[in-house]
């Protein structure tokens, strides 16, 4: 084997080995997506398929909880959805009432205990819970339930918002507006026991939760785009606050909690969800060509050739920089889909490998091209510096990179690995010195006045960005303040 070669067996080597062998590390935490089916025939199937819709969020593991009225079953797995369920599989879940999950695991820990539904059975029956998000006080709430006797089978903080439940005392519902009342972060989960489900989001709408009218019953799920596969283009968002009740065929919405404010994660709209997902009603691709079109607008005396994106999550935008800015919207660069994700690879030298396994220059575009290149966000560097390295090497004269959202200076405790401080390469360099360091030609971000306007007003978390949390952070303030 030459060298070369052998160095490109040894990066995919890498990578395969890393996937396999559940490196985690700490400071990372998790996004998600839930599913929920209420009275609906299959429901394990749709559930299949509201997962799948979801992928985008999690990769790494995938489970149903069925009801069929009397008992709760559970299958779950590592992998995606279509390998964690086959045929037989769905066709052994029998019932109609179903919640799902897609994770995407990192911190939290890939044992199988932490893969949900996590399934409780206490004195008056099953619980399976799902859960999107990060709760803030988690610690606390941990000391305080293990001090009370509670043994925990995983490190999920999902398992709290179980255990909580179990603790309280009333009705179903009364247990679960408690524990939302308890628990302090980013959550957006659902609650099934035998006949009922329950959706619950944050008081400040940090994740996205929706539910949808299906034929003969009921979908929840975090992103619409699960709905419409089903061919369901009408939805209802919970409000920050809210739990919705689904039982005996009647949907009741109701507010666990007064004390509201709305901080729709910004980052949802930026890079997880998909763009065809209307989030809290904005539809995502339009959301990302508004970030372009705004790019353009501060940028009339830039000449370019082409205008490119990173595929997938900055294409809306760059189709919005090319539209306002007059400028041909080209492919310059081309993904190759069955690398894993660049960002959670553990170490920087894996990273810098997998950017340029993921993304190849389409040459001929870019040779001799002065190009506006247009990506959704700056976490570590890597990406950016990569890519313009890539599409210089392939010929192009000029790359002006352009960042569809603000500077990200401060990790997020809410549930996205945009990890810890001291990584985050916004929080180390100015603007001017992290052109230099991407080897740009220009480069220019967005300002959170823009991001707003993008969004036409919906109450933003822009933390990631500004360090303005909108919760208390309880131990994770020592994380921040190190
Ligand atoms: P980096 O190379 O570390 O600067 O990462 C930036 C790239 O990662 C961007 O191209 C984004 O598309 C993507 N990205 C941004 N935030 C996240 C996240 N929380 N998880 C995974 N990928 C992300
Ligand atoms: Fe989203 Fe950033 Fe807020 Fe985290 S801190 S919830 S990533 S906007």
């Amino acid at each position: 084997m030459d060298d070369e070669k052998s160095s490109i067996f040894s990066y995919m080597h890498d990578i395969m080995l890393w996937q396999r062998r559940s490196v985690m590390f700490d400071e990372i935490h998790e996004e998600c997506g839930v599913f929920g089916a209420y009275r609906v025939d299959n429901a394990a199937s749709i559930t299949y398929y509201g997962l799948h819709s979801l992928q985008h969020r999690g990769q790494e593991a995938s489970g149903i909880a069925v009801s069929d009225g009397e008992n709760i079953t559970l299958q779950k797995g590592k992998g995606l959805t279509v390998d964690v369920f086959q045929k037989e599989k769905l066709d052994s879940m029998v019932g109609r009432l179903a919640v799902g999950h897609v994770r995407y695991s990192t911190a939290g820990g890939q044992e199988n205990e932490n893969i949900q539904p996590i399934v409780s059975k206490g004195h008056n029956g099953s619980l399976a819970i799902v859960h999107n998000g990060q709760i803030v006080n988690e610690k606390e709430l941990r000391i305080e339930l293990e001090n009370e006797g509670a043994i925990f089978q995983g490190t999920s903080d999902s398992e709290i918002i179980l255990h909580l439940i179990q603790k309280q005392k009333g009705t179903l519902k009364e247990r679960v507006m408690k524990t939302a009342n308890r628990i302090e972060g980013a959550f957006s989960f659902l609650v099934m026991n035998e006949d009922t489900i329950y959706a619950v989001r944050d008081r400040h709408g940090l994740r996205p939760l929706s539910y949808a009218k299906s034929k003969d019953g009921y979908v929840i799920s975090s992103e619409t785009c699960a709905f419409e596969v089903m061919g369901i283009y009408e939805s209802v968002d919970l409000k920050p606050g809210e739990i919705v009740e689904f039982h005996k065929g009647i949907v009741k919405h109701e507010f666990y909690s007064t004390d509201t404010d709305h901080h729709m994660c910004a980052m949802e709209y930026i890079y997880f969800a998909r763009p065809d997902s209307v989030v809290e009603g904005i539809n995502v691709h339009a959301f990302r060509k508004a970030t372009g079109s705004i790019l353009a607008r501060e940028d009339k005396d830039l000449k370019a050739d082409i205008v490119i994106g990173v595929p997938d999550s900055s294409l809306s935008a760059a189709i919005g920089y090319a539209e306002e800015a007059g400028i041909p919207f080209e492919t310059g660069l081309v993904k190759n889909r069955y690398v894993g994700r660049t960002f959670i690879q553990p170490t920087q030298a894996m990273r810098d490998r997998s950017v340029r396994l993921k993304l190849s220059p389409v040459s001929s575009v870019v040779k001799g091209k002065s190009i506006v290149m247009i990506d959704d966000s700056i976490v570590r560097g890597t990406t950016s510096r990569r890519i313009v390295q890539l599409l210089k090497d392939a010929g192009a004269t000029q790359v002006h990179v352009r960042i569809a959202s603000p500077v990200i200076t401060s990790p997020c405790f809410y549930g996205v690995d945009t990890s810890t401080k001291d990584q985050l390469i916004g929080a180390r360099m100015s603007v001017e010195e992290l052109r230099e360091y991407i080897c740009a030609d220009s480069l220019r971000f967005m300002t959170e006045e823009e991001m707003k306007e993008a969004t036409h007003g919906v109450g933003l978390c822009l933390a990631c960005f500004n360090g303005e949390y909108c919760t208390k952070l309880f131990s994770y303030q020592e994380e921040l303040d190190k």
